[in-house]
């Protein structure tokens, strides 16, 4: 989609500090970190959000769920712990309308979370 800023930095015309990529997903890290590692990891395909995918998207969740794992063991966090967060929708919080999935860590998370 062209007017996406992450199908941008997917395609490397907006920079953005790449930690992973292959045929299916990036992974970036964030531009303003909540946490000590802060990092999302998206699609390459155009999806606005979580609520737009279905059972034939299943391969594509997984592989990106996974990769925040292999991620979280590349930054050193995954002994210690991590938190993935998909924020869906204006009352998920999310903010930009391409499906992102923030790994966070490096320090103790709360719950519930605001
Ligand atoms: P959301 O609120 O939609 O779940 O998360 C959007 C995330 O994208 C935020 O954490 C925000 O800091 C991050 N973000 C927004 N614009 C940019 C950008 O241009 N580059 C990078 N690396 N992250 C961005
Ligand atoms: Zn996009």
């Amino acid at each position: 989609m062209s007017d996406c800023l992450f199908c941008k930095i997917a395609a490397k015309t907006i920079p953005a500090k790449l930690v992973h990529e292959d045929d299916q997903v990036v992974a970036f890290d964030d531009i303003n970190p909540q946490a000590p590692v802060h990092t999302l990891v998206i699609p390459r395909r155009h999806v606005a959000s979580m609520a737009e995918l279905n059972e034939a998207d299943a391969g594509l969740l997984g592989h990106l769920l996974l990769v925040g794992n292999q991620v979280a063991k590349q930054k050193g966090i995954a002994e210690g712990g991590y938190r993935l967060v998909v924020n869906t929708g204006r009352n998920g919080g999310q903010t930009v309308f391409h499906l992102h999935l923030h790994l966070l860590g490096g320090r103790p998370m709360h719950w519930p979370p605001g």
